[in-house]
């Protein structure tokens, strides 16, 4: 059957029908009143959802081009960064480190673990001179399935007292709790093919007054992603550039019905699902690679056991269910897969993924588990019992 495909990848995630067909429309002049009022009402709801007063700022960029603004519009070439790498995406924060002249100091954990938030606190208390100019983390780690500690590790970075936080919550904003006030972060970048349920293409950077005071000092080179032009627009419910008029139309929607749900829901949904899809794993004998308790809302990274070939269970779950999973990245690539329970995901999604991996399994000749193991652990935790 055509037209059935499930996205079961940590993005592009699902999008409501609500948004695509908002989307679906002829775009309006981006400095029309009406696209002023749209922009206006989803400069509003970012705030909403990023938990603070500050500014949210919208980009034409995918997540990355997000996170590198908010590296290169407060630092200056030689600062002393310290950025955590415990998968793929922390590695290439300390790329982008490295391209733009930054003094980076590599905190790393195996893939797998999250982020020892002591190490942090030695290098920060350490540095009585205060070099250290930001800390850089990945919240929800994405290649492993791994949530940092943001938590901890911001409590000592609060505790240097200059030092910036700057955070990839690419998949954890809207899926785990990021309160940017209430917790002092600096810089959290996010994008639009993640849980704000609409396609790839919007990058956003939520800046706090601290990081705009770091803003009027820094001396990185930018143009298209200085963040004062956008800021200085914003103010006047426009950009700098162009937006993607039409993203705005899904974003609009998005936004609200996550306003309806509630922030508390959306973050307990997630939270379900997550230990929805752990129950399942393990009871089908599989294994996570998140360390006990340390797992993303957003991403289930699961270790197959040797005799069962993780490229042959997404090639297989395309084929015969159209549901789509993630390979493992770099070294990973073949040996893992991902499940993306990210954004516009509900448990009846979770329960057809789980009980399609079962008959994969069965179908690859795996037999290490009783049918129907998955779902009974699944409806277990649904039922709260
Ligand atoms: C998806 C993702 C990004 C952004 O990747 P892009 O391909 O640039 O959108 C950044 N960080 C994390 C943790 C991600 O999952």
């Amino acid at each position: 059957m055509d037209n059935k495909l499930m996205l079961m990848i940590p993005g592009p995630t699902p999008i409501p029908e609500a948004a695509l067909l908002a989307m679906a429309k002829h775009p309006m002049g981006h400095r029309s009143s009406e696209f002023d009022a749209i922009f206006a009402e989803c400069t509003e709801n970012l705030k909403w959802l990023h938990q603070t007063k500050s500014d949210v700022l919208s980009l034409t960029v995918s997540g990355t081009g997000a996170m590198e603004a908010g590296i290169i519009n407060f630092l200056s070439p030689g600062d002393r960064v310290l950025v955590g790498n415990n998968g793929k995406f922390g590695e290439r924060w300390g790329e982008v480190a490295q391209a733009y002249g930054l003094n980076a100091e590599i905190i790393t954990a195996e893939w797998g673990q999250p982020l020892d938030p002591e190490k942090f606190r030695e290098k920060l208390e350490a540095d009585t001179d205060k070099k250290i100019k930001a800390v850089i983390i990945t919240h929800s780690e994405t290649s492993t399935g791994v949530l940092n500690d943001l938590e901890t590790i911001n409590r000592h970075v609060k505790a240097h007292g200059e030092a910036l936080i700057m955070v990839d919550a690419v998949t954890s904003l809207g899926a785990a709790n990021v309160p940017m006030d209430e917790w002092g972060i600096d810089v959290i970048a996010s994008g639009s093919q993640k849980a704000y349920m609409i396609p790839p293409g919007l990058g956003f950077v939520a800046v706090s007054p601290k990081a705009w005071e770091a803003y009027k000092t820094a001396k990185l080179p930018k143009f298209y992603l200085d963040l004062g032009k956008y800021r200085k627009d914003a103010a006047k419910n426009t950009t700098p550039f162009t937006p993607p008029v039409n993203m705005f139309f899904g974003l609009q929607v998005t936004l609200q019905m996550m306003k309806a749900e509630g922030l508390e829901n959306v973050f307990a949904r997630h939270q379900r699902l997550m230990k929805i899809t752990h129950a399942a794993v393990k009871a089908l004998g599989l294994g996570l690679l998140a360390a006990d308790g340390a797992g993303s809302p957003a991403i289930t990274a699961v270790v197959p056991p040797a005799q069962v070939d993780a490229q042959k269970v997404r090639s297989l779950m395309k084929k015969r269910f159209d549901i789509a999973l993630a390979d493992g990245q770099d070294h990973l690539k073949g040996k893992i897969f991902r499940i993306g329970h990210l954004g516009f995901v509900c448990d009846r999604d979770i329960l057809a993924a789980i009980s399609s991996l079962e008959t994969v399994l069965k179908e690859l000749g795996y037999e290490d588990f009783n049918s129907g193991a998955g779902i009974a652990a699944a409806a277990q935790i649904l039922s709260g019992s």
